[in-house]
């Protein structure tokens, strides 16, 4: 997506670790115009019956719920990332190791959200080794719902998430795909 590409040339920043930072208008501030831009290009992507959208806290609550709209405004489900005395039905559950945090935890939705007459959209901000995809997916597979695909805003082309989740059958889209950035600068897969 060029407006997308075009964005992460010009505020993203490249940290150690190969962490890309775009907190200016993705990850802390956000860009409604531009969230608007990829709702459109997702329903473009998966103009299939999609009755709810699944993502998981915090980053992918944004994104998911401004793209619903452009989804008859379907609901938005997100999995969380800690017990709470609100979660108090019966409980789908995955592991998932942090990418930013390097920590493991678990994390949760209430059965009643994800029904086997559904048909899930999972959409996320970035996707590196496929952790948080991979319990998303689990989380729909235990449910008994039909998974449509996955969007994601950011791909890390360099990491392994993108090839683990394509070699699952899985229809995976990323609206940009980041190659391993040579001498600092930021370069992008044709798609
Ligand atoms: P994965 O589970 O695919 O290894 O990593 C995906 C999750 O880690 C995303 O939900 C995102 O929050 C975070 N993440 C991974 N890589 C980056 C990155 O380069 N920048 C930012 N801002 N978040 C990242």
């Amino acid at each position: 997506m060029k407006l997308l590409e075009e964005r992460i040339l010009k505020d993203g920043v490249l940290k150690d670790g190969g962490i890309l930072k775009v907190d200016s208008f993705l990850n802390h501030q956000m860009d409604i115009g531009l969230l608007q831009e990829i709702g459109k290009e997702f329903r473009r992507l998966f103009p299939e019956n999609i009755t709810r959208i699944l993502t998981i806290e915090a980053s992918g609550i944004g994104i998911a719920t401004i793209a619903a709209q452009y989804f008859d405004n379907i609901p938005v489900v997100f999995a969380k990332k800690s017990m709470s005395k609100n979660l108090d039905g019966d409980l789908l559950t995955s592991k998932v190791i942090s990418y930013t945090k390097g920590l493991e935890f678990d994390i949760f939705v209430e059965k009643k959200f994800l029904s086997p007459d559904d048909n899930i959209l999972i959409i996320d901000d970035f996707l590196a080794n496929g952790q948080a995809l991979n319990g998303l997916i689990d989380l729909v597979n235990g449910s008994g719902a039909n998974l449509i695909g996955c969007g994601i805003v950011i791909e890390k082309g360099f990491q392994d998430g993108g090839q683990i989740i394509r070699d699952k059958g899985v229809h995976l889209e990323s609206l940009a795909i980041v190659e391993d950035p040579k001498d600092g600068k930021l370069c992008f897969r044709k798609q």
